[in-house]
This record gives structure tokens, sequence and C-alpha cells, in this order.
């Protein structure tokens, strides 16, 4: 039994996104991966982060967390999901912060 195809932002849904999946880092940008909280079906998100030459972009503040979209997009069937869509519509946006400096 699966749960239906919403598009919504449950509570907590964010944090536990943030507690349980991993990145990693990729070619063109970030892999975020873990199991969704709501329909626990493995989920991934692809974030490309844009690298700037220095001094291409004066005034970006590169120190400022970036809020990143994080859509469920597990490759289960949900009930009541309009075609040519993945997961169980639930999304969230993430403050991603790197460890580097
Ligand atoms: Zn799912
Ligand atoms: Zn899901």
């Amino acid at each position: 039994m699966t749960d239906p195809y919403r598009e919504e932002t449950p509570d907590g849904w964010s944090d536990r996104v943030a507690q349980t999946w991993e990145v990693e880092d990729v070619t063109d940008g970030l892999r975020l991966f873990g199991d969704c909280p709501t329909c626990r079906h493995p989920s991934e998100t692809r974030v490309v982060v844009i690298r700037t030459a220095p001094g291409a972009r004066p005034g970006l503040d590169l120190t400022r967390p970036e809020p990143v979209l994080v859509v469920c997009e597990c490759a289960e069937e949900h009930e009541g999901r309009p075609a040519g869509r993945t997961g169980c519509g639930r999304a969230a946006y993430l403050e991603l912060v790197t460890d580097q400096p």
C-alpha cells in the first residue's frame, strides 16, 4: 500500500531530509539522495552548482545558504499522480550549506 500522490510539504519533511539524506559531489554539482520521509522510497535530487570565475559576478554572496528545492522523485507508483510525473508529490526547500570554506 502506498501513499496517495499529493503536492505538499508535510511538517518536518525538510528536517528529516536534512538529517537522513546524503550529499555526494558530482561533476556539475551535488547529488542529494536518501529515502523520502513520506513514502520511504529511495529518491534523489541533483543540484547544479554554478561555479563562477573570480570577479565574474561581483556582489554575489557565495557564503549565504542557497535554498534548494528537493522533490520526491521515487520510481514507485502513487495513486492519483498526474501523467508524466514521478514521486509522491512531497517537496520542500532546504537550505544548502557547504562545508568547504
Ligand atoms: Zn514514493
Ligand atoms: Zn515520496
